[in-house]
């Protein structure tokens, strides 16, 4: 459970971006008209400084950077015959910044909000401590924070062992915190420790981020993907409901239906043997499949490729999230579509990666085909060895992809889920002879069901269709049921 939010200082809750641009302009006009130096003269050597100052805090992150400038451009305005004192430029420098320095929009109010909600706050920030104090004293929000870590003060930085420093101190599991930052590499070290990251920035081009926001405003709904009882729509009916996947008339009415409904009984029999419970549980907890996912999901909130390859082996609890999705007669379409596709082209052998329960795995084997699954899941791999028995059916089954060419290869609700999804679709490519299917949900803010879409660039799929491309397959059918496209390849 979340109960600790963790903030970045600058130009996460302050603005120290602003100053610095109009910074330049400032000092030249100053030193024009103080001290009459020529301003192209100003601008030449204060570009020189700003360079070697940055150079210089490379080695020695917790430099006074002010300091330290206006030594070495005091000294460069020297050489060229003007004598204005270090202590001059510090001066007009810290004067300038702080008449411009300016909360970060609705900084305030966040941390309030969260505060009110019960959540610890801690502050980590890659600085020097007075400037840090300064910084909290201007925006008064110091005492808002349970512990301050100052990179200065612990002697190391984020990207180093700040975070150690900070587990050290509060004994918190990194499950239970969320790392608020706008720098994807030293507040991103967060997913290292195991904490997910969200980041706040517009324009960075970068994947090292669990969330990203454009402003702290939305930091709220990050906070409903950690929220124990998320506000939902009905898969059905669209109704809004609490922490439930239908509204209890459509869920009435569909308990009526699967009466009759000879495909749903076996769906739900099958999970009710093979796990040894009631036929109307299991039903029940198929209904709430895709929520006990998510739960466990948000308990273990995998930051990392390990992290989340154990996620997959471990869990349990797809089997009823998978099943759900076959539950409704009017959720089956795209199975019936791949079928069919696979069936017309006489295709004789297809590889499903990421077979789950195997419901398309039978149905291929049904139609005659000859079907090799892979899942890194051990225990659907088991489930799917006692659903295939059960019906006299043979099907391979893999933990990875086996040394083996297909007719067609099927990748439908995986890519989203993977940690380096362009890798496994070449793969995937080299695998298929004639066709391949996918499909690609990237992750969605509004969607509080699915956390565990690692894919959080739309983007993406443009990538995607470009590795087809260049593996040899065209788009022949898109447009299909639940987002399914299917690739040929070129004769
Ligand atoms: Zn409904």
């Amino acid at each position: 459970m979340l109960k600790a939010v963790l903030f970045d200082l600058g130009n996460t809750l302050i603005d120290v971006s602003t100053w610095k641009e109009k910074f330049p302009k400032a000092i030249i006009n100053f030193l024009f008209s103080s001290y009459s130096v020529p301003k192209n003269v100003a601008k030449e050597k204060l570009k020189i400084t700003l360079e070697e100052v940055e150079k210089i805090s490379k080695t020695n992150p917790h430099i006074d950077k002010i300091r330290e400038a206006a030594r070495i451009y005091s000294s460069l305005l020297k050489e060229t015959g003007y004598s204005i004192q270090e202590e001059e430029i510090v001066k007009f420098t810290i004067q300038f910044r702080d008449k411009n320095l300016r909360p970060m929009p609705y900084a305030k109010q966040t941390l309030n909000f969260l505060k009110k909600k019960g959540f610890s706050l801690y502050l980590i920030s890659d600085g020097r401590k007075d400037r840090v104090k300064k910084f909290l004293e201007f925006l008064k929000i110091e005492e808002l924070f349970t512990e301050i870590f100052i990179s200065e003060e612990e002697e190391t930085t984020k990207k180093e062992r700040l975070f150690e420093a900070f587990f050290n101190s509060t004994k918190l599991n990194p499950k239970e915190c969320l790392m608020v930052g706008n720098d994807p590499e030293s507040d991103g070290t967060a997913l290292r420790y195991g904490i997910p990251f969200c980041l706040i920035s517009t324009d960075k081009i970068t994947e090292n981020y669990t969330f990203k926001i454009s402003s702290l405003k939305d930091l709220k709904k990050v906070l409903e993907f950690f929220n124990k009882e998320p506000q939902l729509t009905c898969k059905l009916c669209g109704k809004k409901v609490k922490n439930k996947i239908l509204c209890n008339s459509c869920k009435n009415k569909l308990e009526k239906d699967i009466k009759e409904d000879q495909y749903a009984i076996s769906l739900i029999s099958d999970v009710s043997e093979f796990t040894n419970s009631k036929f109307e549980d299991t039903f029940e907890k198929i209904l709430n499949g895709p929520l006990i996912v998510r739960e466990e999901w948000i308990e273990k909130w995998p930051t990392t490729e390990e992290e989340v390859n154990k996620f997959y082996k471990e869990n349990t609890s797809y089997i009823y999230d998978l099943s759900l999705v076959y539950l409704h007669k009017n959720w089956r379409d795209q199975n019936k579509e791949i079928v069919s596709y696979v069936v017309k082209n006489n295709f004789s052998t297809a590889m499903d990666f990421g077979s789950g329960i195997g419901q398309l795995a039978l149905e291929l084997s049904e139609a005659g085909i000859d079907v090799s699954c892979v899942d890194v899941s051990e225990y659907l791999l088991k489930y799917l060895r006692f659903r295939a028995d059960k019906r006299g059916r043979k099907i391979k089954l893999y933990k990875e992809i086996p040394n083996e060419k297909f007719d067609i290869v099927i990748a439908t609700d995986v890519l989203e889920h993977l940690w380096k999804p362009e890798e496994v679709l070449n793969k995937l490519c080299s695998h298929a002879n004639k066709a391949i299917a996918i499909t690609f949900r990237p992750f969605r803010m509004e969607d509080v069901l699915h956390p565990m879409h690692l894919q959080r660039n739309a983007e993406k799929k443009k990538i995607f269709d470009s590795i087809l491309s260049s593996n040899g397959f065209f788009l022949e059918a898109s447009g299909l049921p639940r987002g399914l496209e299917i690739w040929r390849k070129k004769e």
